[in-house]
């Protein structure tokens, strides 16, 4: 398999019109993709909670509602089990949260449902959003559609394996320091994190509250963009949320693909091209940056001189947030509880022991270290002190006429199950190109660049606060610029 197996040759625009038109039925794109969720989620575990029935009557719904139904009218969709549904469990790939059905919905959920998609079940995912593999998942791990026996990147495995695979046309995942855009490039499909307050984190289940967003995964630009559409926006439930118009992101993923680049101004970071990089991972980034010159944009050599200490910043300010907002999983108030004979803080000490998994408790202990008295200002605070510095670096280089800055996604592609779960640190390295975004909190992107060795290499796009159209238009072009030369 090349490119993520197609859900249909069109577009989720195009498809969302052929079912408000009745030319198609939402019915049967829902059974097209319940059948192949049976087929792909038998091998690869990439659902935690399925949802036919609902699933069903949503597409039903659409069809009735025909010229009526909103911009994504039957459109499949899957969602990572850190969303929010009244309807299914939401469990955090966590035994801590096993069974647990919230008492309320996610607003991206609600969206998506007014805009008329049809959800069809939650994805797979590292335990609370921690991790770069889906092997931290309590459920076990979710496999490479490319090839079952390596990982589909993390923590959002299932939702880009559920694209991959063709099962949905697109999904929503979260990105706290690269956890859309990785999996996306792991496993070959877009992945977009919007600008920090672009999308409502109300019902998200928080990692890293200052991190988090929620972004689409989709088999192609516009499909990214047409999803992001739908949930962009102020809300009132969550007050992080930004009172920013949201610009035609489907149109401005059109101009990309129907304009070249022309009056673009491209930043190339060497420190996202130095050691480290795989050599097949340079090769098709390489290739993309000249396929963007070749579209008229202006490449311009950048620095982002603080890029080495982005890692050792976002595992610092990362855990340190975890370590505060997992405090509330005690046994009380979600899931399960275990050894309720042994006292109240006994109880609380069993439940956490028991539902949380290593690499949780390691963030946790780690989390609360970093903020205890005395080493709060030597640790938590110099962290603070460096996103600063990693945040002024990106500001520089777009008041300098940057629109957009290319790197690459991962530094390697999609590993083996078992490669790295010995080494955590070695796990961490390779997330040196995508936490900077959400340390600075602008939008980026990871669009496909090509296979090295068979596999999937992801290409990053980034650009300023609220400048999500700028990503779009570049993604866009640069999808069709390398689709024109293969
Ligand atoms: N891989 C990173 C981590 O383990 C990012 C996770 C995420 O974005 N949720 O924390």
């Amino acid at each position: 398999m090349t490119g993520p197996a197609d859900f249909d040759a069109r577009s989720i625009p195009e498809l969302a019109r052929a079912v408000r038109g009745a030319e198609e039925s939402a019915r049967s794109l829902a059974e097209r993709a319940l059948k192949r969720l049976a087929a792909a989620d038998a091998d690869l575990n990439i659902f935690l909670a399925r949802d036919p029935e609902r699933a069903l009557a949503a597409a039903d719904a659409a069809d009735r509602a025909g010229a009526e139904a909103g911009p994504l009218a039957g459109i499949p969709v899957a969602l990572k089990d850190n969303l929010a549904t009244a309807d299914l469990p939401t469990t955090c790939g966590s035994r801590i949260l096993e069974g647990f059905v919230p008492p309320y919905e996610a607003t991206v959920v609600r969206r998506l449902r007014a805009a008329g998609a049809v959800i069809v079940g939650k994805t797979n995912m590292d335990e609370f959003a921690m991790g770069s593999s889906n092997e931290n998942s309590a459920y076990g791990p979710a496999r490479n559609p490319h090839d079952a026996t390596r990982v589909p990147g993390g923590s959002s495995g299932g939702s880009a394996a559920a694209v991959a695979a063709g099962v949905v046309p697109a999904a929503l995942g979260s990105d706290t320091g690269g956890s859309v855009r990785q999996p996306g490039s792991l496993s070959g499909v877009v992945g977009v994190k919007p600008t920090y307050g672009r999308v409502s984190r109300y019902g998200l289940v928080a990692f890293a509250s200052s991190l988090d967003q929620i972004g689409p995964l989709a088999a192609n630009v516009a499909d990214a963009a047409a999803v992001l559409q739908a949930i962009a926006g102020l809300d009132p439930l969550d007050a992080t949320s930004a009172d920013e118009p949201v610009p035609d992101l489907v149109g401005a993923a059109r101009a990309g693909a129907e304009r070249g680049l022309e009056g673009v101004v491209i930043g190339v970071p060497a420190e996202c091209f130095g050691e480290g990089l795989e050599a097949g991972v340079r090769e098709r980034c390489e290739a993309a940056l000249a396929a963007l010159a070749a579209d008229g944009a202006e490449l311009r050599d950048v620095s982002l001189p603080h890029t080495p200490l982005a890692v050792p910043t976002y595992y610092l300010i990362a855990p340190a947030e975890a370590s505060s907002n997992l405090a509330r999983y005690d046994g009380v108030r979600y899931g399960p509880r275990w050894d309720a004979e042994a006292g109240l803080v006994g109880m609380y000490e069993e439940t956490r022991a028991r539902g949380f998994g290593a690499e949780v408790k390691r963030r946790i202990m780690l989390g609360t270290y970093v903020l205890s008295a005395g080493y709060y200002d030597r640790y938590y605070g110099r962290a603070q002190q460096m996103r600063e510095r990693i945040a002024a670096d990106f500001r520089a280089v777009f008041a300098d006429g940057v629109h957009a800055i290319f790197t690459p996604t991962s530094p390697s592609t999609a590993f083996a199950l078992g490669e790295r779960t010995d080494d955590p640190y070695q796990m961490y390295l390779a997330d040196v190109f995508t936490v900077t975004a959400n340390l600075a909190g602008i939008p980026g992107a990871s669009v496909p660049v090509g296979l090295a060795d068979g596999l999937p290499v992801g290409g990053q796009i980034l650009a300023d606060h609220f400048d999500e159209a700028t990503v779009f238009r570049v993604a866009a072009a640069l999808e069709r610029a390398l689709g024109e030369a293969a």
